[in-house]
C-alpha cells in the first residue's frame, strides 16, 4: 500500500514524527509552516473540528468562544491556521476547512454524498455506522450556523489557541488516514503532497468534547462523536480535494 504512495516505504515512515498531545489541534492541510512546526494531531480545520463535531452530534453550543475557552481550561491545546495568501482577505482566512465550512456541512447533509462518505468509512476503516446515527448526524448538518470564517478563527485565537501561517502551494494528491497512535505528519518531509488526518486522536478528542460540554461520557456518545469527526474529515477532503486517493496508515 505504501509502495504505491512512495517508492521507498522507509522514506514514507520517515515522514511521521511523535505528535504533540492526543487531542486534535492542527489542520489536515499539507503545506509547510512558516515558523515553528505544529505537531498537534491533525483534523480538518484543527480545533474547529471539535466545535463542528459537537454541533453535528446535536449538542447545544450557544457561545463557541466560551466552548474554546473551556477547552483551554481543560488543558487542551487549541490550533488553527491562516496562509501567506489570504491573511489580509476579508472573507477568507486561508484554511479551506474553515473558509468552505458551509459547503462541507452540505456534503454531510446531502443524502447521496453522505452515503458516499459512509461507504468509504466502511471500506477503509471498517466503521459500519448505524443508519439512524448517520442520519442523526447528517440531517441537521446544513442548518448549523457558526458565524463567519474570521469569527471562528478569532474565537480560537482569543481563547489562547495557536494560529500558524502556512506557506507554499497545495499539491495534495493523497489523503492519509493515520491510525498509528501518537504520530503525525512532518510536513517538512512531505512538502505539501498529502492531507493527513490523525484519526487515532479522535477518541480522546471525543471524550474532551463531552467533558467540556458537561455531558456524560458514555460509549455511545464517544462513538457518535468519533463518527462525526470522521465524517467531517471525509467531507472536507471531498470538497477541498475531490478524487484524491485515500490511504489508511495502520
Ligand atoms: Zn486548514
Amino acid at each position: 500500500m505504501f509502495k504505491k504512495l512512495h517508492e521507498s516505504p522507509a522514506d514514507f515512515s520517515d515522514w511521521y514524527v511523535p505528535a504533540d498531545g492526543d487531542v486534535v489541534c492542527a489542520c489536515i492541510d499539507g503545506r509547510r509552516f512558516a515558523d515553528q512546526q505544529n505537531f498537534g494531531p491533525n483534523s480538518a480545520g484543527g480545533s474547529l473540528s471539535l466545535l463542528v463535531a459537537a454541533k453535528l452530534c446535536g449538542y447545544d453550543v450557544p457561545d463557541f468562544a466560551k466552548f474554546y475557552k473551556n477547552l483551554i481550561t481543560n488543558g487542551v491545546k487549541l490550533g488553527a491556521h491562516i496562509d501567506e495568501k489570504d491573511s489580509q482577505n476579508l472573507t477568507k482566512t486561508g484554511c479551506g476547512a474553515n473558509d468552505r465550512l458551509d459547503e462541507i456541512l452540505e456534503k454531510i447533509a446531502d443524502k447521496n454524498s453522505r452515503a458516499e462518505i459512509l461507504k468509504q468509512m466502511k471500506k477503509l476503516l471498517e466503521m459500519a455506522l448505524d443508519k439512524n446515527v448517520a442520519n442523526e448526524i447528517g440531517h441537521p448538518a446544513a442548518k448549523i450556523k457558526l458565524g463567519t470564517a474570521h469569527e471562528r478563527l478569532a474565537a480560537i485565537q482569543k481563547a489562547g489557541g495557536q494560529v500558524d501561517e502556512l506557506i507554499g502551494e497545495h499539491e495534495e494528491k493523497t489523503v492519509i488516514i493515520n491510525l498509528k497512535t501518537g504520530t503525525t505528519l512532518n510536513r517538512e518531509q512531505s512538502k505539501g503532497k498529502m492531507f493527513n488526518v490523525d484519526a487515532w486522536a479522535f477518541e480522546k478528542s471525543a471524550k474532551i468534547i463531552l467533558m467540556t460540554l458537561g455531558e456524560e461520557i458514555t460509549d455511545t456518545a464517544i462513538k457518535k462523536l468519533i463518527a462525526a469527526l470522521t465524517m467531517f474529515n471525509f467531507a472536507t477532503a471531498m470538497v477541498l480535494n475531490p478524487g484524491a486517493k485515500i490511504i489508511v496508515r495502520r
